[in-house]
């Protein structure tokens, strides 16, 4: 590489190149966000809000107005995988020097951007960016589509918990929506948060969806089950879910069990055990309860081993971080799961 000297905690230098790989790896994700980042995933935080910043001139100011405009074209392209609207989104570049602001509040421009990436930022532009976004998203919803299809076509073969599987779903749509709940429970992993995934399902169309979050959230309650179910309810504008099935892909929690008995979910379809929690049988059975349970049918185990490798893998990599110290002291991580 160059010849300057860097310092020793500092990032090596990125190429424009790996810029642009890193961006695109990244388009395929959602949800990201800005707070939760800030940890394990600074690396990723930092080219992702140079990538915001390159959208502001470098020699001119711009009017609050004019650089909220470049923003929001920001988080409408390159930037749609993070969770932020653009007035948070200012705030985060101007705390961190991406963008510098005048004294006086009111001339936004490009601020210095950290060491490793200044040398490829001279190299790119913020059409560059968005093409590249747009690229990696269009190859991913191909991909998601070529799944489905697999997945259509050829039969999982889940084992009903309780043997009285209701006649409505397929055992193919099980999967189908289980690998949309599993897609879920990789953007908690991104984040730093334990992967479990949610999606609510009526007529055939997911109509929500949602993965654990209590960390990032400050929210104890923050259950996958639990964003997937507030979301249904504020779209249909209704506190009950009547009709709807949610595929979560670890057996729900007690907590998780009552809220699914509220909303009057009509069907739960869940992915691995969890011999520590469950609440549909592997702790306690809530669902069995018929004083309890009126409206809720269960099924167990659709994609049981991917659901449960899911959470292995994140855990094996928690406890590797742990040991080489690569995970900073203030990484939280949930416990579920963990011995
Ligand atoms: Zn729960």
């Amino acid at each position: 590489m160059g010849s300057g000297s860097t310092p020793a905690d500092s990032p090596q230098a990125i190429t424009a190149e790996d810029w642009l790989q890193r961006l695109a790896e990244l388009s395929r994700r959602q949800g990201l966000a800005i707070g939760a980042m800030l940890g394990a995933a600074r690396r990723d935080l930092d080219l992702l809000l140079a990538s915001a910043a390159l959208h502001l001139p470098v020699d001119a100011g711009l009017s609050e107005r004019e650089a909220s405009e470049r923003l929001r074209e920001f988080l409408a392209s390159t930037g749609a995988m993070l969770d932020t609207d653009h007035a948070e989104l200012r705030r985060w570049l101007v705390d961190l020097g991406f963008v510098a602001r005048s004294d006086r509040g009111s001339d936004y421009r490009r601020g210095v951007l950290p060491g490793w990436l200044q040398q490829a930022a001279d190299q790119l532009d913020a059409r560059q960016l968005s093409e590249v976004a747009a690229q990696a998203r269009a190859a991913h919803d191909d991909d998601r589509q070529a799944r489905k299809q697999a997945w259509l076509a050829r039969a999982a073969q889940p084992t009903d918990a309780r043997g009285d599987a209701p006649p409505q779903a397929s055992t193919g749509a099980d999967a189908m929506f289980m690998a949309q709940a599993l897609d879920q429970a990789h953007n908690g992993w991104v984040v730093g948060e334990v992967p479990v995934g949610a999606v609510i399902v009526r007529d055939g169309q997911v109509l929500a969806s949602g993965f654990n979050q209590p960390i990032a959230s400050h929210d104890p309650t923050a259950h996958a089950e639990i964003q997937a179910m507030r979301a249904a309810a504020t779209l249909l504008g209704n506190y009950r879910l009547p009709g709807c099935t949610l595929y979560v892909t670890l057996e729900p929690c007690a907590m998780c069990a009552g809220a699914i008995q509220q909303a009057r979910i009509a069907r739960l379809v869940y992915g691995a055990r969890d011999p520590k929690t469950g609440a549909c049988g592997s702790v306690v059975d809530l669902f069995a309860e018929a004083k309890l349970n009126h409206h809720t049918v269960v099924s167990g185990g659709v994609l049981a081993d991917r659901c449960g490798n899911l959470l292995s893998e994140f855990f094996a990599e928690r406890r590797a971080l742990r040991r080489t110290g690569a995970l900073p002291p203030d990484a939280e991580v949930g416990d579920e799961g963990e011995d």
